[in-house]
């Protein structure tokens, strides 16, 4: 296997071909490496800027193993990638965030049991299998509460969100699955996230790097992340105490990579963690283009064995999602949005802008959260017409 650093001119394997390993694949290419990608779909996001596609199930160890073999070092871009897939990969190459990372932040109820055991603060919760244990679980944590399904739920997909006039026959009945996640409602103040990258040079405390970038306060839409902005509107004390606490995190699971932490805010001041991602985070993109480093360079620079990047905000930013119901009229007034000040757009290169859908986003970067706030006001306008 390769040792660090993996320096460019090597070829990193990414899993995944979605918009994150995109915009890793441009951090990467740009400093001089090769991106080989694996997704199911042909042309995916990633696909289009890799100079190898795979397209084969995550189930297909074989090519799985061919691939592993053509690169120097794996790295994923979502989660939901079975462990014997990992395993048959991690024999052959190094995987970065490790296998064990993964296992542990794919499933929702690992996830929390490891924050439980480790001492983080987390909403409470209980286990569910049942429509009777759903019954004695809305019944203990009390109403509101949410229903989520423990596998393979991401953007509020697999929730439920249950009160006191719900029929909890019909919720376990639309719920499917086996094991399911009840958490009680938070009513929360904020929500915020915090994405940490942790390299391998070991520091003088003998711990290895780990470097948080500014948190980002963020507002979802039906579930799924809307806008995020830096710096958070939030006092000092409760943004340190969320890098702090997402570090720790990092260190507890011990990732190579990136670790995005989400958070609620509680009105009392604490901070609850929502959920882990071991990858790059929707809530990140705006350090693309407001941070002297990116979250997808530092994902670079992390599972290479390189220094960590200086993470510091070098403009007030507002990234907003673009999803595919902005396609509702046709194609988008693009020519609209780009003669706005300080506003970047991103495109995802796909092809069907299907309602919710992820297609794309922009950062609008201004002197003030205000006029950011403003330009975004603008870009709104120009996308309704
Ligand atoms: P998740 O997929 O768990 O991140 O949930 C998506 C979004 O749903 C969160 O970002 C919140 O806006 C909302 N949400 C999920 N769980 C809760 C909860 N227990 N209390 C309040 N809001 C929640």
């Amino acid at each position: 296997m390769k040792k660090d650093p993996i320096l460019p001119g090597a070829t990193i394997g990414c899993l995944g071909g979605g918009q994150l390993g995109r915009m890793f694949a441009l951090a990467a290419r740009r400093m001089g490496y090769r991106v080989h990608t694996v997704d199911p779909t042909p042309d995916s996001p990633t696909g289009q800027i890799s100079d190898r596609e795979f397209n084969v199930p995550f189930t297909d160890i074989a090519t799985l193993t061919e691939f592993a073999r053509g690169v120097d070092v794996v790295t994923y871009e979502f989660e939901n990638i079975p462990v014997e897939a990992l395993d048959a990969l991690a024999s052959n190459v190094l995987l970065r965030p490790g296998r064990n990372v993964l296992y542990t932040t794919q499933n929702r109820l690992r996830e929390k049991q490891f924050l439980q055991a480790n001492g983080f603060p987390i909403t409470p919760f209980r286990v569910v299998q049942s429509e009777s244990e759903l019954r004695e679980a809305a019944q203990a944590l009390g109403c509101p509460c949410v229903l989520k399904t423990a596998d393979f739920g991401y953007d509020g997909k697999g929730q439920q969100k249950i009160t006191y006039e719900s029929d909890l026959t019909d919720v376990w009945k639309r719920h499917s699955m086996y094991t399911g996640v009840l958490e009680a409602w938070v009513p929360f103040a904020a929500e915020l996230s915090v994405v940490v990258g942790r390299g391998q040079r070991m520091m003088e405390d003998e711990e290895r790097e780990t470097l948080a970038f500014p948190p980002t306060v963020n507002e979802h839409e039906n579930h799924i992340l809307a806008t995020s902005v830096a710096p958070a509107p939030l006092a000092d004390s409760i943004q340190a105490r969320a890098q702090s606490i997402a570090s720790a995190i990092a260190k507890e699971l011990d990732v190579v990579g990136l670790l995005a932490v989400e958070f609620f805010l509680t009105k009392r001041g604490d901070l609850l963690v929502n959920e882990l991602a071991p990858r790059p985070h929707n809530s990140g993109h705006y350090s693309f283009d407001a941070c002297v480093t990116s979250q997808f360079e530092q994902q670079l620079r992390a599972v290479c064995g390189l220094p960590l990047g200086d993470t510091r905000l070098l403009s007030p930013v507002l990234m907003r999602n673009l999803l595919g119901d902005v396609w509702a009229n046709g194609t988008p007034n693009w020519s609209g949005l780009l003669a706005l000040p300080g506003l970047r757009l991103h495109l995802y290169g796909k092809s069907a802008p299907r309602a919710g859908r992820k297609m794309g986003h922009y950062s609008v970067l201004s002197e003030t959260l205000e006029q950011a706030r403003e330009i975004d006001a603008a870009a709104q306008m120009i996308l309704k017409r």
